[in-house]
């Protein structure tokens, strides 16, 4: 390039433009061999080649030369000029391009795919000479077709056969979804292709939705989409970015949620509830409980707890069976669901524990009436594996916010008063009280530290004289047992003999109590008590053991002694229930010469009569009415026939619990036999009642 006058660059070197018409026969050749398609043109009369391009004899393997004049049988074989045939055909009758394809198979089966094209050529008056072929190789464009096909349709069978919902959306429309997700929504294609994915979201999930989308996020998230009708559906939606084209489609994979929420709840729900009874169970008790506390210590509003324990349910367990303990738990938990309605929260803890939260009347005479009638509903008899039986419950109130500020509090003294129901007889309901849950509270300790007093040695007799009247000579004493806890002092009998006879401990309780009161006899022989007596009271649990006998006879030969050194205390209720048994054992027992004494006489229901016909040696008349002996005439006239009639039936008498030197006089008076009581001795532990022995005269 050079610059001329103007100073303008000179006009570049191209070659003169070139037309149909000016094209030199060099020009078009040099055309058609640079082409990248395969040229050639035949004799429409003759069907033979006037002309290829090179390309064009490489393809059919005839050398350029030699292919001019050659028909198309000639130049590639029978087969492929049958198979263009028709399309040549076709084109000379119509005198019109026509296109087609036509696959040239290879040996090695990777064959070609060609675009053929057939040009009638018209000469310029019309004539119909020549005919151009043009053969292109598209081999590759097809297979790109095919892939592209393919993947397609791989995608729309993925689609179509995942149980997962499947949605593509592009620049805020939504271009295809698969049928679980209109299944899912309850829309036709129709209905959901084109519009704004949002449309099919609730409202409430839109923002997180947007921004994922805005943000191109990737990772999974929960939403919620909106049925056609009308219904929210939890979904999970999986997102992912595909290049499309050059331009980006979101694809979403939709699971629907229903059911694993369902899962999730049919769990939150087995975990809050008891299985056996379908009852709220203690972890949903402490947890609405504990929203109840706090609302109602903003508003005062009146709540108590009633802690419900089944009366000897676990006799019932043993005796019955554990599928006879489930059936009364369903039916517990049915009468007091049927009486409690739905105004009270009902929770079993477990065991034979139930629990209402009473939300409603602070007073204590609506809660005393709302609890026996809980009471009432669970005494109704019922059919328990084909046995008609009555069970009881025990009721334990505590009271928001008086008795408990949290719930922990007013759960422990519900159940501390329903132990006081129960320790008061059952089948009743006790409310809270502090100092009766002292009590309530040691007779837990108590319940579970008995098991381990006898081998931590932790029992004690004590003894109390029993003198003659009115010579006021020693003619016994009576063994009581103390327990000497390590934390809680001496206790008394009355507090803990009860809970052994239900523990069952009251076997080895009464063992240990016999053994050790005749150990003792021998030292008393030893301070001048020629023919000691000890008195040794008796539990009817013991009294009704199938070895009671043998025990005794064995431990008192175990220490030496004779029938005489021992008297057994029974009471009135032990002998009520008249039987060969009972005979029989009294008879053993005197025969073997041990003396035989009604405790507390006067507290039961036997009559003399009765008693007359058993070997009994001694009344002893209860404290109860030697303490009203000065104040009371029916008390005095009862103690002074009791003497009366037992002195004639041959039996002899002891007042128990003789305090003051008047009530002495009086028994002394009425010919009682023996006294036993504060005013001659405190009962005493052994080694002070060995210090008192050395001061006392002797009957014998
Ligand atoms: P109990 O056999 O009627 O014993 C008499 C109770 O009256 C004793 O109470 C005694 O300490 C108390 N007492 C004695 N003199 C007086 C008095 O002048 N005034 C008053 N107010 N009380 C007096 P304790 O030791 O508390 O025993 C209570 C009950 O426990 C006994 O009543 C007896 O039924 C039972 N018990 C005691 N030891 C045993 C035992 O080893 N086995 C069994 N199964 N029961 C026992
Ligand atoms: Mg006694
Ligand atoms: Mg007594």
């Amino acid at each position: 390039m050079s610059a001329d006058s103007s100073g303008l660059p000179a006009k570049p070197d191209y070659p003169e433009p070139v037309t149909a018409s000016s094209a030199t026969p060099e020009q078009l050749r040099a055309l058609t061999e640079n082409l990248p398609v395969s040229l050639a043109c035949f004799n429409v009369k003759t069907l033979r080649f006037v002309y290829s391009n090179a390309r064009f004899a490489r393809l059919v393997g005839q050398d350029q030369t030699a292919l001019i004049g050659m028909t198309f049988g000639d130049a590639a074989g029978e087969e492929i000029a049958n198979a263009a045939l028709p399309f040549v055909n076709m084109m000379l009758e119509q005198r019109q391009a026509i296109k087609f394809e036509y696959y040239l198979p290879r040996e090695d089966h990777s064959g070609f795919w060609f675009d053929v094209h057939l040009v009638p050529d018209m000469g310029a008056d019309g004539e119909f000479l020549l005919c151009y072929v043009l053969m292109s190789n598209v081999t590759a464009h097809r297979e790109a077709i095919k892939e592209a096909r393919e993947a397609v349709e791989r995608l729309r069978k993925f689609m179509a056969a995942s149980t997962e919902g499947v949605v593509f959306h592009e620049g805020g429309k939504i271009v295809d979804v698969n049928p679980p997700l209109l299944r899912m929504l309850g829309y036709t294609y129709d209905e959901v292709v084109g519009q704004d994915p949002l449309k099919f979201m609730a409202v409430d999930a839109r923002t997180e939705a947007l921004a994922a989308m805005a943000l191109a996020r990737e990772t999974a998230y929960d939403s919620v989409l909106v049925h056609k009708n009308g219904s929210r559906i939890p979904v999970q939606f999986t997102p992912r970015n595909l290049q499309w084209d050059g331009t980006t489609i979101r694809m979403s994979i939709v699971r629907d949620m229903t059911e694993r929420m369902a899962d999730a709840a049919r769990i939150h729900f087995l975990a809050m509830h008891d299985s056996l009874t379908g009852l709220a169970n203690r972890a949903q008790l402490n947890e609405r409980l504990e929203l109840l506390v706090d609302g109602a210590g903003e508003t005062q509003a009146a709540l108590a707890v009633l802690f419900i324990d089944i009366d000897h349910f676990k006799r019932i367990n043993d005796s019955l069976g554990h599928a006879a303990g489930d059936e009364l738990l369903v039916t517990f938990a049915e009468r007091l669901k049927a009486e409690c309605g739905d105004d009270a929260l009902l929770s079993r803890l477990g065991g034979d524990e139930f629990v209402v939260v009473h939300r409603q009347g602070g007073s204590r005479d609506i809660l005393a009436a709302f609890g026996e009638r809980l009471l009432d509903a669970l005494a109704r008899p019922l059919n328990i594996e084909g046995r008609r039986m009555t069970v009881t419950a025990s009721i334990g109130v505590a009271q928001f916010p008086d008795d408990g500020r949290s719930v922990m509090a007013l759960l422990k003294n519900a159940d501390a008063a329903m132990y006081l129901a129960k320790s008061q007889g059952r089948a009743t309901l006790r409310f809270f009280d502090p100092s009766l849950a002292r009590a309530a509270d040691q007779a837990l300790t108590i319940e579970s530290q008995l098991g381990d007093a006898i081998r931590n040695a932790e029992f004690e007799l004590f003894y109390q004289p029993q003198v003659s009247e009115p010579d006021g000579a020693l003619i016994g004493v009576e063994a009581l047992i103390r327990w000497r806890h390590p934390d809680l002092g001496l206790i008394g009998p009355t507090q803990f003999i009860h809970i052994a006879e239900g523990l069952q401990l009251i076997a080895p309780i009464g063992q240990w109590v016999l053994d050790e009161a005749l150990g003792q006899v021998k030292a008393w022989k030893a301070a001048g008590w020629r023919e000691p007596r000890v008195a040794v009271n008796l539990s009817s649990v013991q009294f009704r053991a199938a070895n009671f006998v043998e025990s005794v006879l064995d431990a008192l030969k175990r220490h030496n002694l004779v029938g005489a050194n021992l008297e057994l205390e029974l009471t009135e209720r032990m002998l009520m229930h008249e039987g060969d048994d009972t005979t029989t054992t009294l008879a053993a027992l005197t025969t073997a010469g041990i003396g035989l004494a009604i405790d507390d006489f006067g507290t039961g229901y036997s009559s003399l009569s009765h008693l007359r016909t058993l070997p009994i040696d001694r009344l002893k008349i209860d404290q109860s009415f030697v303490r009203e002996l000065t104040d009371s005439r029916d008390c005095y006239a009862i103690t002074e026939a009791t003497i009366r009639l037992a002195s004639s039936l041959g039996m002899l008498t002891i007042a128990e619990g003789v305090e003051t030197e008047a009530q002495r006089t009086i028994l002394r008076r009425m010919h009682v036999h023996a006294t036993q009581g504060f005013l001659i001795a405190h009962p005493m532990c052994a080694s002070d009642f060995m210090v008192w022995l050395r001061t006392a005269t002797f009957e014998n």
